[in-house]
């Protein structure tokens, strides 16, 4: 499958200058367009559940190559697993559960064991990976532009670009351990449990908290910041990096704050932020870490007018810093702790993101941006409304090539709705709700009719109401 991100792009004239801000708008949507919409159904039709996966592995980011040992187990015993891994790997050994390799179309990313009746498995492998290791259009390789602006070079193992075997991506237990020669630094989502430094060679030792799958980036970066908020944030960064210029200490406390506030507590100690100078501004969220691209070419130009970046982008709202900020955190709860069943339904954690992005600015900003914010919103999801629903999911990017119509189905028009309900029922018994999903669905992937479900709070009309929202083509005036 070709490349497809979920970002959108946001333009503006500044002066004479025209500058492109990217907004990568969640991980946690991307794994749907990269192979993992198969279920874990095995050959002969059962379901096998990945119950947990501990991984030993050594990578070196400067090659791209990985040499790891996998050790899979399973909720129950099965004589054949289909596993998704990176086609650059080679399979070394298959030291238990297995004797067999039938079926190995790597071009898929996907290949078929098996052996004994089983409910685990160990597996060695190594190789490298296929290039590009980096989440969406974010370039991992230093590019030097037209204003000669100096780009941080990440490498990224990212869950979606199937580094550890697995059957399907869905929340279980990762335990990973991965050696790296300590020229570089090494980021992972969940916690950090240990480091060990020798020479040459550090080792890091991550859980992934029973998120949905596990990501690494790898740079060299250094801890820049801390932040004594809501949830301690370590910020990480080119060393002289003054993130302050971008996105302010008091903005990240201000957001996470709210959220905690309105969603509850997150499952992790503490969150990392890391930024990478780019030339656009974007980001991407896995559990417990975000990417923040800076475009740094804006620092030249506008750092001291303070203007606010705006541009007639669907989902730039008040600021695209703050914008892609507040849409990644939110992250953290959408996606981080409770995500899609199918990608299809990626309306769920990209709707719930953009309208916790508008609740978090009506509180910061009032209630009169926060209507020009809706209404703006409103218009533009309007002009697409007849081309698809918000249950098409990422198909929209397949069959229409316009990014535009997937953010206003996919991010705009959920966000509505929501904004909508909270019209209704009020905002504070819809943030009620969305509480009582994020604990009795946590670490679980929910479906349409049960996310709308929990959201109607029983009432059958309301349901029926919220359904044809997403699942039917149209702008609804109201709830
Ligand atoms: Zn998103």
């Amino acid at each position: 499958m070709g490349k497809i991100y979920c970002c959108h792009w946001l333009r503006r004239l500044f002066s004479r200058v025209s500058i492109s801000f990217s907004v990568v708008l969640g991980l946690f949507a991307m794994s749907a367009f990269l192979g993992f919409a198969a279920d874990p159904t095995q050959a002969d039709g059962t379901k096998s559940r990945q119950n947990s996966l501990t991984w030993v592995g050594y990578y070196d980011p400067a090659l791209n190559y990985l040499s790891a040992k996998a050790l899979l187990r399973f909720e129950s015993p099965m004589i054949e697993r289909r596993l998704w891994l990176d086609e650059g790997l080679r399979l070394n050994a298959i030291n238990s559960g297995a004797v067999a390799v039938v079926d190995l179309n790597r071009n898929s990313g996907q290949f078929l064991l098996q052996g004994q009746n089983t409910d685990e498995l160990e597996i060695s492998y190594n190789g490298r990976l296929a290039p590009a290791s980096d989440p969406g259009p974010m370039a991992s390789e230093t590019i030097v532009g037209r204003t000669e602006i100096q780009l941080d070079r990440f490498r990224f193992l990212s869950c979606i670009k199937n580094f550890y075997p697995h059957t399907d991506m869905d929340f279980g237990n990762i335990l990973l351990n991965i050696s790296v020669s300590n020229e570089w630094n090494c980021l992972g989502s969940g916690i950090l449990r240990s480091v060990r430094l020798q020479p040459g060679l550090s080792t890091y030792v991550f859980d992934n908290a029973g998120a949905k799958g596990m990501s690494l980036v790898f740079g060299r970066f250094s801890q820049i910041g801390l932040i004594d908020a809501v949830i301690p944030v370590r910020l990480h960064g080119w060393p002289l990096f003054n993130y302050n210029w971008y996105f302010p200490k008091a903005d990240i406390a201000r957001i996470l704050t709210f959220y905690h506030e309105r969603f509850g507590p997150l499952d992790v100690p503490e969150l990392n932020i890391l930024f990478r100078r780019g030339r656009h501004f974007a980001g991407v969220s896995y559990c417990g870490l975000i990417v923040l691209d800076v475009d740094a070419s804006w620092t030249s130009f506008s750092i001291h007018t303070r203007k606010n970046i705006r541009s007639d982008s669907l989902l730039a709202m008040f600021d695209a810093k703050i914008d892609v900020l507040s849409h990644e955190i939110a992250h953290q709860w959408w996606g981080g702790l409770i995500s899609w069943k199918t990608p299809v339904e990626n309306w769920i954690t990209e709707g719930l993101a953009t309208y916790s992005s508008l609740i978090s600015l009506r509180a910061w900003r009032g209630e009169k941006e926060y209507q020009r914010i809706i209404d703006r919103l409103r218009r533009q999801v309007k002009d697409y409304a007849d081309l698809g629903a918000p249950v098409d999911g990422f198909q929209l990017l397949l069959s229409d090539r316009n990014p535009k119509v997937y953010q206003a189905l996919v991010y705009g028009k959920p966000a509505l709705m929501l904004a909508a309900l909270a019209d209704k029922i009020g905002e504070m018994e819809l943030c009620r709700r969305l509480q009582i999903i994020l604990n009795d669905r946590r670490k679980n992937s929910v479906g349409t009719e049960d996310f709308l479900r929990c959201l109607s709070g029983g009432d059958e009309q309301l349901q029926t109401l919220l359904k044809k929202w997403i699942y039917d083509r149209g702008l609804p005036k109201q709830l």
